[in-house]
């Protein structure tokens, strides 16, 4: 099954916290999408019994898909969506309750919210870095009770940093990272930080930021321990601040490696790497998943942020580093590979793999 493979049937899919930021990437990438049909948008009391068109004020580039405008926003409450795939766009407040009560009611979830990525028996995938973690959705419904299951992908900014990281572990094996974010302010969400605050500014502070990046890279890059997820043992340390960027997370890293290696040859590793096979070819795969800048004042997210349609991340800079051994910056679309294309991606590998209910 390749990207251009239309489905008999496509899956419904419904996503929740539809009218955000990430959940407006949502729209977007599944208003006209080969395998999945998007049937149901959801939000808060707030906005539930509108149209979408009413509830939600769209940000971004491009209209408002027109299939969904005239829908009419239900709550996010399992008894009010029919749809057997969802797609959480949610806070985690709201997460926190939501998303266990679609999994009880037998829906595959896959979440952007922070709550459970950190459970050993919740799979926090990245498609072309550790699709094997997903394994462990089996171990989750027995230890849970559930027919459904949360699948969860990672912090925009933890996103952005494992995919050049996972070549690198993969060959020479990372012994430490240093690294230091510099965040738009979509990551936020609508309306997120005040213009007040961040324009001509720097914040060199994101509330609940630095463990996440931290602990969720060592999961990643961790692997399946019979039915849970066993995280890789580095350390990191993240310095996470907030940009006037509107979108695109810049992360610069330094790295200590277990196996020597130079800058050259790290570099080498991560442009030649085109991630997991079952990864490749799915309808919001790029063409690469890392695209190594060939500039040496890259990545800029003005210029790079959408390559590969938001979801490949750009490196640049891979050089000497004369406290660890490398140092380098990665750059990527926090709304689209850090969150509603990641999910995207991680659901049609799922279809690929069998691993949804038939539609
Ligand atoms: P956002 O713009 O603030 O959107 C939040 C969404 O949650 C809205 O649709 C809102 O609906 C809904 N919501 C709020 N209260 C609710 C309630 N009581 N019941 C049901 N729905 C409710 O936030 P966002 O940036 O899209 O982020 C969404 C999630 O993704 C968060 O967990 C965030 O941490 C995560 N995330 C965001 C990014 C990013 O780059 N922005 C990246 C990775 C992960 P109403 O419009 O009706 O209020």
């Amino acid at each position: 099954m390749n990207a251009h493979t239309p489905l008999a049937r496509r899956h419904r899919v419904a996503v929740l916290g539809a009218t955000g930021a990430v959940g407006q990437a949502f729209v977007r990438l599944l208003a006209d999408h080969p395998w999945f049909e998007l049937t149901e948008v959801a939000a808060s009391e707030r906005s539930a019994g509108k149209t979408y068109r009413e509830a939600a004020h769209w940000i971004g580039s491009g209209s408002m898909p027109a299939n969904v405008a005239d829908m009419v926003v239900r709550t996010c409450d399992p008894a009010a969506i029919s749809a057997d795939i969802v797609f959480s766009a949610l806070d985690s407040p709201i997460a926190a309750d939501a998303e266990p009560a679609f999994a009880r009611a037998g829906k595959m979830v896959l979440t952007n919210a922070k709550n459970y990525r950190m459970e050993p028996d919740v799979p926090l995938v990245i498609a072309e870095v550790n699709p094997s973690h997903l394994r462990v959705i089996d171990a989750q419904r027995r230890n849970r009770g559930w027919s459904g299951a949360i699948v969860a992908n990672g912090n925009c900014a933890s996103i952005v940093a494992a995919l050049p990281l996972a070549p690198v572990h993969e060959r020479f094996g990372i012994a430490k990272i240093v690294l230091m974010t510099m965040q738009a302010v979509s990551g936020a969400g609508y309306p997120g930080v005040a213009s007040l605050d961040i324009l001509g500014n720097v914040i060199p502070f994101i509330r609940d930021e630095e463990p996440k990046i931290e602990t969720e890279i060592q999961k990643f890059l961790g692997r399946v321990d019979g039915d849970s997820i066993a995280s890789a043992e580095f350390p990191v340390s993240a310095h996470a601040n907030r940009v006037a960027v509107e979108n695109g997370h810049t992360v610069c890293m330094s790295l200590a490696l277990e196996t020597k290696a130079d800058a050259t040859e790290v570099e080498r590793a991560i442009a030649e790497w085109r991630g997991a096979p079952d990864a490749r070819g799915l309808p919001h795969a790029p063409d690469l998943p890392i695209i190594v800048a060939d500039q040496p004042d890259q990545p800029q997210p003005r210029r790079q942020v959408d390559l590969g349609g938001g979801m490949s991340v750009v490196v640049g800079r891979v050089r000497p580093d004369s406290v660890f051994d490398v140092k380098l910056v990665a750059m990527g679309h926090n709304v689209i590979r850090g969150a509603a294309g990641a999910s995207v991606l991680n659901a049609e590998l799922m279809t690929r793999c069998g691993m949804l209910p038939d539609p």
